[in-house]
């Protein structure tokens, strides 16, 4: 008889079936694992996946993709019956405390998740503006942005002004231009709060040298893309990708203002 192996998917720790269940209860989480790549969000998915049979397969014969994924739309299609079918004040609560967290377009993105690997990593990279703004889109609260595919000349963008939080039509080269100046402002704010915050460097001339490179780095980069035809198109594009990329969590955003608006007005 062959015994089934279940494993953690946070630590890779391997046990029977009784074993894991009393690993999955502790109080005090594991320890993720280096090679750990998963999000809290699918570590759980995962984990519970084995204790369905077809699921259990599918891990076996390296289908965790196709789990996660069908969790995901799972998961977005609960969110949307919910908000569809549970009109209830519960859910308008749940609803204003999430758009009250979700950042406009016309204000800056929220950076405060970014951990000190992702800002070192921006200190070395030459793509810093792609990895910067893959960061930002970490946070749900950052997705204010919907273009629909590599056609569209317009977008969606999500703005806030005083009280009133709607989407607004913009055309993608404003949309990308306006982009590019937060992501260098952005960049720019994090590379001097590193000669700041890094007291340890602060005495390294060499670790100043290198930050204040990496700064006209990216000042060239948002030159040579407002003057330069051939670099403006081509991160047009690479931007306008990693937007398409993340439509469908940006239009889940977009469904809780549209909720949160209809509630408002008391439709
Ligand atoms: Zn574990």
């Amino acid at each position: 008889m062959n015994r089934k192996i279940y494993q953690c998917f946070r630590c890779g720790y391997e046990t029977k079936k009784s074993n894991i269940q009393n690993h999955f209860n502790r109080k005090k989480k594991c320890t993720r694992h280096k090679d750990c790549q998963y999000t809290d969000e699918q570590i759980k998915t995962l984990n519970e996946a084995q204790f369905n049979k077809d699921d259990y397969v599918k891990i076996q014969n390296g289908k965790i993709a196709e789990i996660i994924n069908n969790n995901t739309i799972e998961t977005q299609n609960n969110i949307t019956n919910n908000i569809t079918t549970q009109n209830n004040i519960q859910n308008q609560n749940i609803i204003n405390i999430h758009i009250n967290k979700l950042v406009g377009f016309n204000d800056d993105w929220v950076i405060d998740n970014l951990n000190e690997n992702q800002k070192s990593n921006l200190l070395v990279t030459k793509l810093m503006y792609t990895q910067l703004i893959k960061m930002i889109l970490e946070n749900e609260f950052n997705h204010n942005v919907i273009i629909e595919n590599e056609e569209s000349t317009h977008g969606l963008i999500f703005k806030k002004i005083n009280n009133e939080k709607k989407y607004e039509v913009i055309s993608i080269e404003t949309l990308i231009d306006e982009s590019m100046k937060k992501l260098h402002k952005q960049l720019t704010s994090i590379y001097d709060n590193f000669s700041i915050e890094n007291d340890n460097y602060l005495a390294d001339n060499s670790f100043q040298d290198h930050i204040s490179k990496q700064k006209d780095a990216a000042n060239e980069k948002i030159n040579n893309y407002i003057n330069d035809k051939n670099t403006h198109e081509q991160v047009l594009k690479i931007i306008k990708d990693i937007y398409i990329t993340n439509k469908d969590r940006a239009i889940n955003n977009q469904k809780l203002v549209l909720e949160h608006n209809k509630y408002e007005n008391g439709y």
